[in-house]
């Protein structure tokens, strides 16, 4: 199996299996790019992978995410639509397939952001557990001199100044060791990847650093110290509010009690798997059963270190 898996439409729609979700990101058809218009100079671009986020400023565009191999040009193209801007600026919210392999087919002289570990997990781009596991070059091995970062950073980091400022802020492990929140405070928007691809079980990494200890930790980190924004972005669902985003880090906080609860009474992991119930104030989540096994196993697995 090539790279071009996608791990965020198992989050976003329980039921695909695997094989169907990977289908969906190789498929020969055309790649249909579909645009919702969040603000007059913000869209959300949708599939082929991740949520796209389309920001146009006044001299240039600044584009978060770009799908699985293959969607660069149609995203590029889509674009064209929009603005006569050109694109200047790619920040991608972390290292999978589906939201960096895109970066290749953009012009060489386009800016690509990312927080310091993401740049690090883009050099290998291991697969996630329960993915099967990635053989030969990667994408930015077969494209050399295209799509790999140009500039990290650790913390925060500010791209523009006024109406066109980009702000970018990492809170800690979560889906992976590098999720990036990216904020356009002019327009009370983030866009937040997947550590919140939807209302769902997160897909916990922890072959590119991700932490299902941490992750609700981050969140709420997050939600707390990023001001003044309404509306997030979510890596595979659709736009949320601010406070879903807080929602969703006590979901998570509330999954790791539950882990750390069956562990403590001497629980298996797929004892603790079999009898969790989601709490029924969290509505409308999807829980797939092979996520909360996988997500089980791993949070057990890290309470031990
Ligand atoms: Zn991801």
């Amino acid at each position: 199996m090539s790279r071009a898996w996608v791990l965020g439409v198992l989050v976003g729609v329980g039921a695909l299996t695997v094989a169907a979700a990977a289908y969906q990101g190789q498929a020969q058809g055309p790649k249909v790019v579909e645009v919702v218009k969040l603000k007059d100079n913000l869209y959300m671009l949708t599939g082929g992978g991740g949520n796209t986020a389309v920001f146009v400023g006044s001299t240039g565009v600044v584009v978060v995410d770009t799908k699985n191999p293959g969607w660069g040009q149609p995203i590029l193209d889509k674009i064209k639509e929009l603005t006569d801007k050109p694109v200047t600026t790619i920040v991608n919210t972390h290292t999978h397939g589906d939201h960096v392999s895109g970066n290749v087919e953009f012009p060489a002289t386009v800016d690509i952001v990312v927080q310091e570990n993401t740049k690090a997990n883009m050099d290998k781009m291991a697969s996630p557990p329960g993915f099967p596991a990635a053989s030969g070059p990667t994408i930015f091995q077969q494209n050399p001199g295209k799509g790999m970062p140009k500039r990290t950073f650790k913390d925060k980091m500010t791209i523009g100044k006024g109406a066109d400022e980009v702000d970018l802020y990492y809170f800690g492990r979560g889906h992976t060791n590098g999720d990036a929140f990216v904020v356009f405070p002019a327009l009370r928007f983030a866009h937040a990847g997947d550590i919140f691809a939807g209302k769902a079980l997160p897909l916990l990494d922890t072959n590119n650093g991700g932490s299902g200890v941490e992750i609700g930790n981050t969140l709420a980190k997050a939600h707390a110290g990023i001001k003044n924004v309404d509306s997030v972005i979510t890596g595979h669902s659709t736009v949320m509010t601010w406070a879903d985003l807080a929602e969703y880090a006590q979901f998570n906080k509330d999954f790791l009690a539950d882990v750390q609860a069956g562990v403590k009474a001497g629980k298996t992991p797929d004892d603790i798997a079999a009898t969790w119930k989601i709490n029924e104030k969290y509505k409308g989540y999807t829980i797939q059963d092979a996520r909360l096994k996988l997500n089980v196993a791993a949070v057990a697995g890290e309470l031990k270190k």
